[in-house]
């Protein structure tokens, strides 16, 4: 069965949606990107559409790649800020900006795609202020399949901590058995035919095929890559959306799922704040 993530999304975003109506306030939002990326600027856009749709207020703040006093002077005024609720930054920065300086900055409370180190060490410790957009959007399309994960053999292809390190860690809170591959994993396609949940997240184009897989295997595929103009995600689709019992798309699987994260974790945000006062 293919999944549909554009209608899970919806789902979401009508559920947030309603909650803010009903708290008659407007969360709000800041984006921070600097540099002058092409797909930065669509990414951040895009979340600004995404959180109009719903009813939060969000605003971009760009910076050049020589801004980055600048730059770290909005973030601290942005975690003071009782108007501002969440807080992202489009990634990547340009090439001399301190990231390590923005996962110790951020406020934890505001860090709405938690890249904090604060926020990943309450992540692995089980007591997540918030869980990352991606990973938070793939253990959901896992869970909406309705497959009881508890002792199944997942395997996570990729070990960045935006996205290999938390899902693994996450699919182990659902009890599966968990293998996690990276670059340096010797012979992929051993791990992955043992695969009953198989979750790619590597930014490898065609990385996993038909022949890597069992029969009946859940795939989710997390990559994006364009060729020629084309959004691609790193299992090769076509030879093994027959083999799959789900698969995710792309585009239009994990995507837009995590894009309604996001307006989810700045709601939840938003809660904090109001628990704060
Ligand atoms: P990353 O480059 O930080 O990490 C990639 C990981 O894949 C690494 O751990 C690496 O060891 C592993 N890897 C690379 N080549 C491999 C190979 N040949 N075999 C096995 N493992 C290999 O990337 P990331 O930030 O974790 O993102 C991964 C992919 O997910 C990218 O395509 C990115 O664009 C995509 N992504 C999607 C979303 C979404 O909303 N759908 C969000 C974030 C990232």
């Amino acid at each position: 069965m293919i999944i549909d993530g554009k209608e899970i999304s919806n789902r979401i975003k009508e559920e947030v949606k309603r909650e803010i109506q009903e708290f008659g306030y407007k969360p709000r939002l800041a984006i921070l990107m600097a540099g002058d990326d092409e797909s930065s600027k669509v990414y951040a856009n895009s979340k600004v559409k995404a959180c109009e749709s719903v009813g939060i207020e969000a605003k971009v703040y760009y910076f050049s790649e020589k801004e980055e006093d600048k730059f770290f002077d909005t973030l601290e005024k942005l975690n003071e800020d009782k108007d501002t609720h969440g807080i992202m930054i489009e990634m990547p920065l340009p090439k001399g900006f301190d990231v390590d300086k923005v996962y110790d900055t951020i406020n934890p409370y505001k860090d709405v795609d938690c890249i904090s180190n604060y926020n990943m060490g309450r992540l692995f410790a089980g007591k997540p202020l918030f869980v990352p957009c991606t990973p938070k959007a793939i253990i959901h399309i896992l869970e909406n399949t309705g497959v009881d994960l508890e002792g199944k053999h997942a395997v996570v292809i990729g070990r960045s901590n935006i996205l290999g390190k938390p899902v693994a860690k996450l699919l182990l809170d659902k009890n599966c058995t968990v293998t996690v591959c990276h670059s340096k994993t010797k012979d992929l396609a051993y791990h992955t035919k043992q695969a009953d949940v198989l979750v790619v997240a590597a930014g490898k184009m065609n990385l996993v095929r038909g022949d890597m897989v069992k029969e009946g295997v859940v795939l989710i595929d997390a990559g994006i890559n364009v060729h020629e103009g084309k959004i691609y995600g790193d299992a090769d689709f076509e030879s093994i959306k027959d083999k799959a019992s789900y698969i995710t798309p792309v585009p239009g699987g994990v995507g837009p799922v995590t894009t309604a994260m996001i307006l989810k974790n700045t709601l939840e945000a938003f809660k904090y704040a109001v628990k704060s006062l």
